[in-house]
């Protein structure tokens, strides 16, 4: 058998510390996980009892368009249209979906360090990767981004706020992102965390992508909405975009508890909103405690804090945090908000209170 050349460098994706992790999974040990910007409480009422409502339609297919979904999805989004909703397995797989409706030869465009996965896709699709270093700020720079275009760009994903930096462009600066850049190229705003956004400057994007034939609104059920495990993510589209996005995305990709209860969420937003704001005053905390105890890092706007402390730090005290290494910057650790008691432990095992 002859591989693609270009797929060699890749490497299932793994956990750090896994067998730490799994052992936090299942409650066993004395670790807390605050490795993957996951919400440290179970899904809503709502979303259980929505599943449990549907076990017994398990025999069935899920409908194939998702069509409750993608309406409840809407009703959420002032202007959006069921038309303009494209769903998928997490929003991992509305990112490959998109990045497959691209010519190739090609290149995509992203700041770095960001997701590590939009490397990854860009390989798995065939087009190359270019990576526009942040600010020494650690913001993403947009002159710098607009700069690395070349005519082979077919794509620019901007994580906003940033994963692992936690960093935010405000609203206006991303449409100005936006109006510049050349028609043809997709403009990919991953907003896996704009719910934990405070800075009123930055509501969302997703009137870009009713107003421009290119911009695309990425989110997820994975984070805020405390679904990581049923994978279902969606974006906001112009409707030519999730029309092919459509075409490309595997049948059934959202079974049908990932269906039903990523609606039943979507339809509470008060209660999805007082997690949110939770998740923010303890994110202030830790920053607050980050500052008393003189320790650099990076103020967040969303549900992590990248902080220079050493990984081993944490892990000495039960906690697992994603190791800075692994983002592109050695010797600091991310640091995902958990419950009161968990982020109770992260604060002494830096701090020694
Ligand atoms: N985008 C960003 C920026 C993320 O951090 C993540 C998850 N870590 C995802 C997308 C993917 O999330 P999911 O596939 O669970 O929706």
């Amino acid at each position: 058998m002859k591989f693609r050349r270009e797929l060699d460098p890749l490497k299932p994706y793994n956990p750090p510390w896994i067998s730490h992790e799994a052992k936090a999974e299942r409650g066993e040990g004395d670790y807390v996980k605050l490795t993957a910007n996951e919400l440290s409480f179970g899904p809503l009422p709502e979303a259980e009892a929505a599943i449990s409502e549907a076990l017994p339609r398990l025999n069935r297919y899920p409908d194939r368009h998702a069509a409750a979904l993608r309406a409840a999805i809407s009703g959420a989004n002032a202007g959006i249209r069921p038309e303009n909703v494209v769903v998928g397995n997490g929003s991992s797989e509305v990112l490959l979906n998109l990045l497959q409706l691209v010519e190739r030869p090609g290149e995509v465009v992203f700041p770095w360090p960001s997701f590590s996965l939009y490397a990854t896709i860009a390989r798995i699709v065939g087009l190359e990767a270019r990576r526009v270093p942040l600010r020494p700020d650690h913001a993403v720079d947009p002159d710098a981004l607009l700069a690395a275009l070349t005519p082979k760009t077919r794509a620019v994903i901007l994580c906003n706020p940033n994963n692992p930096t936690g960093t935010h462009l405000k609203l206006e600066e991303v449409r100005a992102i936006a109006d510049r850049l050349p028609e043809d190229v997709l403009l990919i705003l991953d907003e896996a965390y704009y719910e934990f956004v405070d800075d009123p400057s930055y509501p969302g994007s997703h009137e870009l992508a009713l107003s421009t034939q290119s911009v695309v609104c990425v989110r997820t059920f994975s984070k805020v909405h405390g679904l990581a495990a049923l994978r279902v993510g969606y974006g906001l589209a112009p409707r030519e975009i999730a029309d092919y996005a459509e075409r490309v995305r595997f049948p059934f990709s959202v079974n049908l508890a990932a269906q039903v209860a990523a609606a039943a969420s979507m339809g509470a937003p008060e209660r999805i909103a007082k997690r949110a704001s939770f998740v923010i005053e303890e994110r202030t905390r830790l920053q607050r405690a980050l500052d008393e105890a003189g320790v650099e890092y990076v103020p967040s706007q969303a549900n992590f804090v990248l902080a220079k402390i050493e990984p081993a730090v944490f892990r000495r005290a039960g906690v697992l945090v994603r190791e800075g290494d692994a983002l592109g910057y050695p010797g600091w650790s991310r640091i995902t908000i958990g419950n009161s008691a968990e982020n109770d432990r992260v604060i002494s095992a830096f701090s020694g209170r």
